[in-house]
C-alpha cells in the first residue's frame, strides 16, 4: 500500500512523497511548474546516499523539465519522478506498478517516462495503472531525435559564429560516442565534417569505427584539440574553471545535460568568446519526440519537424544574447522563464 505526503517546498508547485514498505521503496514527485500544460518528466530509479538527496534530485530535475519544455515551446510543464530503492532487492514489476498508482493519485497532473535505471518495460508495468505515462513504445528510443536536434542546435552554432550556411570541412571534437554522440558523428559526416573524438568504452569506439572515419584522442586530450566545435556527449559539469581555459574551438554544442558545472561558466566561456549552445535547449529533441505520443497518435515525421525548430530557438537565443551582450546561459534562462511564465528580468 502507498502512503502519501505532501511536502510544502518554496518555488514548487506540488511535492509528494510516497513510503511502501511492503515493495520496499520511496519515491517523491515533483511538480516544479505547469502553467503551459502537465508537468513531463521521466522516472529515475537510483539507490541515493540518504533520502535528502533524492529530493534534492527530483526538485532539481523537474525545475530543469520545466526550462527544457518551455523553450521546446511544449505545451507541457516540468516535473519528475524519483524512486529510492535498491532495485535488485524489490519486486520489479510491484514496483512499477505502485509507481503507477502513484502517478494516478495526481490526476494527469504528472505524466511519466523512462529515465535512468527505468525501461520501456517498466512503463508497460506503470501503464497498467495509469494513462499517464507517455513512453508506452510508438515513439521508441528517443536518442536519433536529440542527436538529430543537437545537430540543429551546431547549424544554428555555425550560422551565428561563422557565418556560414554549410558544415563541410568544420572539425568537431565529440565527448562521448555513445547513444547521442555516435549518431552525432554519423550526422555531421553526411556533411563532410572531420571528426575527432574521446571515449572511454572502446566497444564503442569500435562500433563507431565500422561506420565512420574519425581521429581517435585520449579521454583527457579532448579538450585541447584545435576545433571549431567541441561536442560534450557524455559527462555533465565539464564546462569549468579547469577545462574552458583549455578549450580551443569557437562554438561548444552537445547533448549531455548540465554541461555547465556552475552558471558562472557561462560567463567563462562568454569572455573567452566561445559561443555556448545551452545543453537543454540542444538536447531536447528526445522529449520534443516524447511529447508527440501524449494525446495524440505519433507521428515520427512531426517529431522530426518539431526536432529541427531547435535551430530557430538557438538562433533566437544567440540573437538576443548578442544584442544584450550577455552569456547565452543567461539568455536561455531568462526565455524559458518567460515562456512559462515567471517574470523575467533580464529578456
Ligand atoms: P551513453 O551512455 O549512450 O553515451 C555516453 C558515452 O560517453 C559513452 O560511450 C561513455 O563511454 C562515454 N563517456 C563516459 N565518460 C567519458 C569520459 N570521461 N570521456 C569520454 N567519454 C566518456 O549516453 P547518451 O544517451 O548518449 O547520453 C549522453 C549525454 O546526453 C548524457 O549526459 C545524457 O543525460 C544526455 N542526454 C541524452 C539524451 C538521450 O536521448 N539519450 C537526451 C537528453 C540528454
Amino acid at each position: 500500500m502507498n502512503r502519501y505526503t505532501t511536502l510544502d517546498i518554496d518555488g514548487y508547485e506540488e511535492v509528494i512523497r510516497c513510503d511502501n514498505r511492503k515493495v520496499g521503496f520511496t519515491a517523491w514527485i515533483a511538480i516544479h511548474n505547469s502553467n503551459r500544460g502537465p508537468a513531463l518528466g521521466g522516472c529515475r530509479v537510483w539507490h541515493y546516499e540518504n533520502e535528502q538527496a533524492a529530493l534534492t534530485d527530483v526538485l532539481r530535475l523537474s525545475k530543469g523539465m520545466t526550462y527544457k519544455n518551455a523553450l521546446a515551446r511544449l505545451p507541457l510543464g516540468g516535473g519528475k519522478s524519483v524512486v529510492h530503492t535498491e532495485l535488485n532487492s524489490v519486486n520489479r514489476v510491484a514496483l512499477f506498478e505502485e509507481i503507477g498508482n502513484f502517478v494516478e493519485s495526481l490526476d494527469g497532473r504528472y505524466i511519466t517516462a523512462e529515465d535512468v535505471n527505468s525501461t520501456l518495460q517498466d512503463m508497460a508495468a506503470v501503464k497498467r495503472r495509469t494513462d499517464y505515462v507517455a513512453t508506452v513504445g510508438a515513439s521508441g528510443n528517443p536518442s536519433p531525435f536529440t542527436a538529430y536536434g543537437v545537430y540543429c542546435a551546431i547549424r544554428a552554432s555555425v550560422r551565428h559564429k561563422l557565418k556560414r550556411k554549410r558544415l563541410d570541412e568544420l572539425t568537431i571534437a565529440i565527448q562521448g560516442v555513445g547513444e547521442t554522440g555516435g549518431r552525432l558523428a554519423q550526422l555531421l559526416k553526411r556533411d563532410n565534417c572531420r571528426i575527432i573524438v574521446a571515449d572511454i568504452n572502446e566497444d564503442h569506439i569500435h562500433r563507431l569505427r565500422e561506420k565512420v572515419d574519425f581521429e581517435l584522442v585520449e579521454p583527457d586530450e579532448i579538450y585541447q584539440v584545435s576545433c571549431d566545435i567541441f561536442a560534450p556527449c557524455a559527462l555533465g559539469g565539464i564546462l569549468n574553471s579547469r577545462t574552458i581555459p583549455l578549450l580551443l574551438c569557437r562554438i561548444v554544442a552537445g547533448s549531455a545535460n548540465n554541461q555547465l558545472l556552475t552558471e558562472e561558466d557561462g560567463e567563462r566561456l562568454h569572455r573567452r568568446d566561445i559561443l555556448y549552445a545551452p545543453d537543454y535547449a540542444a538536447n531536447a529533441g528526445g522529449v520534443i519526440n516524447i511529447s508527440c505520443e501524449i494525446g495524440q497518435r505519433y507521428d515520427e515525421h512531426k517529431a522530426m519537424q518539431l526536432t529541427a525548430a531547435i535551430e530557430k530557438t538557438l538562433l533566437e537565443i544567440y540573437r538576443l544574447a548578442g544584442e544584450q551582450k550577455l552569456p547565452t546561459n543567461v539568455v536561455a534562462n531568462a526565455l524559458a522563464e518567460d515562456l512559462f511564465g515567471l517574470n523575467a528580468t533580464v529578456y
